[in-house]
C-alpha cells in the first residue's frame, strides 16, 4: 500500500535552513525562519516563561490526562487580553486549547465545515499551511488579494469577496500581523469589513498568531474586536507560540462566539468531538506555563516587559528600513508601517537566488523576509545588496 504514496515538496524553508547552515559566509543573513531573534541572533526562553516552568517542576502534583479542552485555566486567562474588558463578550464566547495556532486553524475549519461550511475565502498571499490545511479536509478556497502592489491592505478586494460569498461560505481573515504581508487592514477598513460582514452573513474565522508583535498588546487586537462587536457567530485561531515564545511547545487555543450563550454547549461539544478524533488532547505543558504568568501579577510584568522589548525591536528595524527610503527598484518606506515579523519585498525569484548566493541573504522565494532577522549591524548590508541586485 505505501508504495503507492508519491513523494511531497519538502518545505522550502528547511531547504532554506539547510543551506544557510552550510554557508560558511561569517556575515551570511537568515532572513527565512519564521522565528524572533534578538540583535544578537538569538530566540532565547522568555525570563517570564522560565521561571512559570520552574514553578511547574516544583510544584505540579500530577500528569493525569485532562480533557479535549486542554488547561481551561489558560484558555479563560488570555480571554480578557484577546477580547478586552467583555471577555466573554457576554456568555456569548468560550475557548479550548489546542496544539498550537496550527491546531486552533485546523479544528476552526473544521468544525466551520461540519457546520456546513462548503468554500472559505482567503486574501492571498497568506500563511502556506492555510491552503494546506484546507486541501486536507477538502475544503475549496477562493482567493482574493490581500495587499495592492503599494504595500496597503486591499479593501476592495475583500469586500467584494465578502459579498460576492454564498450562504455557507466563509471567510478567513488574520487578525493582525499578517503572514507574510506585514500588510493589517487599518480600523477604518475593520468597520467597512465588520459592516460587510453583517449585511451578508458570510461566517467569520480570524486566526490571530501575533497579538503584541505589531503596535502593542491592545492595539493589535483592536480591529478584530471591531469586527467580532458586530457579529453573531464566529471562530477565532489563537497561537501564543511567538507572543510568549513558545514555538515548539504548541501553545494555541480556539474561540468560539455563538448568537446566544445557550447555543455555545453544542458548538464547544463538537469542537471536543473534532479534537477527540484528531489529538485527544493538546500537550499541557506550554499552556500550564502561560496561565501561572498570566495569574501572577509579577510575572505577567516579566512577560509584557519582554513582549515590549521584542516588539521595540521589530520597530526599530522596520524604522531603519523605512528610513533607507529605497533600495534599487524597492521601495521600503512601507515596511515602516507593516507590522509583525515579516514583510514581502517585490523581488523576482532570480533576485532572491542572487541575493543567496552573490551575498549571503537567504529569504524565501516570495521575497518573505523575517524583520527579527534584521540587526541594526546586519541592515545596511542587506539594503546594499538589495539595491545591488535589483539597482
Ligand atoms: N497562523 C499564522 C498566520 C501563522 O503565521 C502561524 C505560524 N507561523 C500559525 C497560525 C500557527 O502557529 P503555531 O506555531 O502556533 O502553530
Amino acid at each position: 500500500m505505501l508504495d503507492r504514496l508519491s513523494p511531497q515538496a519538502p518545505d522550502p524553508l528547511l531547504a532554506l535552513i539547510r543551506l544557510h547552515a552550510a554557508d560558511p559566509r561569517e556575515d551570511k543573513i537568515d532572513l527565512g525562519v519564521g522565528v524572533y531573534r534578538t540583535e544578537e541572533g538569538a530566540t532565547p526562553v522568555f525570563r517570564a516563561i522560565k521561571a512559570a516552568e520552574q514553578r511547574l517542576v516544583d510544584e505540579q502534583d500530577s500528569k493525569s490526562y485532562l480533557g479535549p479542552e486542554g488547561d481551561i485555566g489558560f484558555v479563560n486567562a488570555l480571554m480578557p487580553y484577546i477580547f478586552g474588558a467583555d471577555a466573554t463578550m457576554g456568555g456569548r464566547l468560550a475557548g479550548m486549547q489546542t496544539p498550537g495556532g496550527t491546531g486552533a486553524v485546523r479544528l476552526a475549519v473544521a468544525l466551520a465545515q461540519k457546520a456546513g461550511v462548503r468554500r472559505i475565502h482567503m486574501g492571498v498571499p497568506s500563511w502556506p499551511n492555510h491552503a494546506q490545511i484546507m486541501a486536507d479536509i477538502s475544503l475549496e478556497v477562493a482567493t482574493f488579494d490581500h495587499a495592492n502592489p503599494d504595500g496597503i491592505a486591499n479593501l476592495d478586494a475583500v469586500l467584494t469577496a465578502i459579498r460576492s460569498a454564498g450562504p455557507d461560505e466563509a471567510i478567513l481573515l488574520h487578525g493582525c500581523c499578517h503572514n507574510p504581508t506585514g500588510v493589517d487592514y487599518t480600523l477604518d477598513q475593520w468597520a467597512a469589513i465588520a459592516e460587510a460582514i453583517a449585511e451578508t452573513g458570510v461566517f467569520l474565522i480570524i486566526d490571530s498568531a501575533y497579538q503584541g508583535l505589531g503596535a502593542g498588546l491592545e492595539e493589535d487586537a483592536a480591529g478584530m474586536r471591531l469586527v467580532l462587536a458586530k457579529m453573531p457567530e464566529a471562530l477565532i485561531a489563537y497561537s501564543c507560540d511567538k507572543n510568549f515564545g513558545m514555538y515548539r511547545d504548541r501553545v494555541g487555543a480556539l474561540y468560539m462566539l455563538a448568537e446566544t450563550p445557550a447555543g455555545l454547549d453544542a458548538i464547544t461539544s463538537n469542537a471536543n468531538a473534532l479534537a477527540r478524533a484528531s489529538w485527544s488532547m493538546p500537550p499541557d505543558h506550554g499552556a500550564a506555563a502561560v496561565r501561572l504568568i498570566l495569574r501572577d501579577p509579577d510575572l505577567t510584568k516579566v512577560w509584557l516587559t519582554e513582549l515590549d522589548e521584542m516588539r521595540g525591536r521589530m520597530r526599530q528595524v522596520r524604522a531603519a528600513l523605512a528610513a533607507a527610503g529605497t533600495a534599487g527598484r524597492i521601495d521600503l518606506t512601507p515596511l515602516g508601517t507593516q507590522n509583525g515579523l515579516f514583510s514581502v519585498v517585490p523581488v523576482s525569484k532570480e533576485e532572491v537566488v542572487r541575493l543567496r548566493e552573490e551575498h549571503g541573504i537567504y529569504m524565501a522565494a516570495s521575497g518573505r523576509i523575517n524583520i527579527a532577522g534584521l540587526t541594526m549591524a546586519n541592515l545596511p548590508k542587506f539594503v546594499a545588496a538589495l539595491a545591488e541586485v535589483t539597482g
